[in-house]
């Protein structure tokens, strides 16, 4: 068994101290396998003055070239033939006009099976009890790609689904705002007394609590009930609600606890759900290791100072994801100082850097990072 799929399907998904040796063996299959494969890849470490063969030990993994997200988007790479992908997602592209694209083929599905399992087994995902499902995003439907509705729709399986609503209904040549439906739904759901799942963007979330409040509608939901929120607060940044707003506004709405919501962090070129622990944070699993680099030298800075987010996985065997740079700015913090009892370290999204600011890594992305350090003292 290769040492990649040996980290996927490992039985704790939080042990990162322990898996150091096994992660850095895994990264190495899976660069040898993409220079080998794709040359454009190989090209563009060897033009960074990179080599495989300089990944000795884990104190090396910076090392790897974090590519932009932005130029993946531009510049797709493939280390298999298109015939061999099974699937395909992309992103949303709501933050510009490039769209990433994702191809899933058996071997990075297998991998993906075996963490999926895991992550769900440890966050207590998986429910026999009949479940009503509330998706804050797209129907499924053929004219959709998008990795977010692959995602949500795969997660409406992880408890017997009685029934599905959905905030973008399908019309059969586009998609139509479900407001009257979502709120009957709801209103149903709790005469029933069934569990139900909240899928879907906090910001999508928060205007459904808002406009159930301002029709005077408070529901109390059966206590098993839970809201699963992704993808951050994107284009809606503005309008955030701090998070133990968004909570006592969810418990005043729907009577659903603080412990009945969480939260993951995904990217398209990092499909790694990263879930929160009871403290709402990003505990690092061991499919992944995180690295905070300075916007101008990308250089990798302190845990707690801000700086790019930058994402390395095994994961992928069709596209070279080895490093991902994305348009996050985050902190890593400790896993001792979480609270929670896992001790894989923890990151938080302090905010996005705009497009036009990552290409270039400019001066932009450092005076933000400077009002977010001043904000955060
Ligand atoms: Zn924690």
């Amino acid at each position: 068994m290769s040492n990649t799929l040996k980290l996927f399907y490992r039985r704790k998904p939080y042990n990162a101290a322990e898996t150091d040796a096994l992660f850095l063996r895994a990264k190495q299959e899976n660069l040898r396998h993409h220079t080998e494969k794709c040359p454009e890849y190989a090209a563009l470490l060897s033009s960074r003055g990179f080599s495989p063969e300089q990944l000795r030990d884990s104190s090396d993994l910076y090392k790897i070239p974090p590519i932009p997200t932005l130029y993946l988007k531009r510049h797709p790479m493939y280390s298999v033939p298109k015939k061999r992908l099974l699937m395909s997602t992309s992103s949303s592209g709501t933050s510009g006009n490039a769209v990433s694209v994702n191809g899933f083929d058996l071997t990075t599905a297998i991998r993906g099976a075996g963490m999926l399992a895991r992550l769900m087994l440890a966050h207590k995902m998986l429910s026999l009890r009949p479940t009503n499902y509330i998706v804050l995003g797209y129907e499924p439907s053929r004219h959709n790609k998008t990795a977010v509705a692959k995602f949500v729709y795969s997660i409406t399986f992880t408890a017997p689904g009685i029934h599905r609503e959905y905030a973008l209904r399908d019309t059969g040549q586009s998609y139509e705002l479900n407001i009257d439906g979502l709120v009957s739904a709801l209103v149903k759901y709790e005469k029933q007394g069934l569990p139900v799942r909240i899928l879907g963007l906090p910001a999508y979330f928060k205007f459904l609590l808002e406009e159930l409040k301002s029709r005077g509608i408070r529901l109390k939901l059966h206590p098993k009930s839970l809201v699963l929120l992704g993808g951050g607060w994107k284009q809606f940044f503005t309008e955030r609600l701090e998070k133990p707003e968004l909570y006592a506004l969810t418990q005043e709405v729907l009577g659903i606890g603080e412990t009945r919501i969480k939260e993951y962090f995904s990217a398209v070129e990092h499909p790694v759900p990263i879930e929160d622990c009871a403290n709402h944070h990003f505990h690092v699993p061991i499919y992944s290791r995180v690295i905070i680099r300075d916007p101008v030298t990308l250089l990798p800075v302190a845990d707690g100072t801000p700086g790019l987010l930058n994402l390395l996985t095994p994961l992928m065997n069709t596209m070279p994801f080895t490093s991902i740079l994305t348009d996050d700015l985050a902190v890593l913090h400790s896993g001792q100082s979480c609270g929670c009892g896992n001790a894989a370290p923890w990151f938080e999204v302090l905010g996005r850097v705009g497009l036009a600011d990552i290409k270039t890594c400019s001066a932009d992305a450092s005076e933000l990072l400077t009002d977010l350090s001043a904000g955060a003292k």
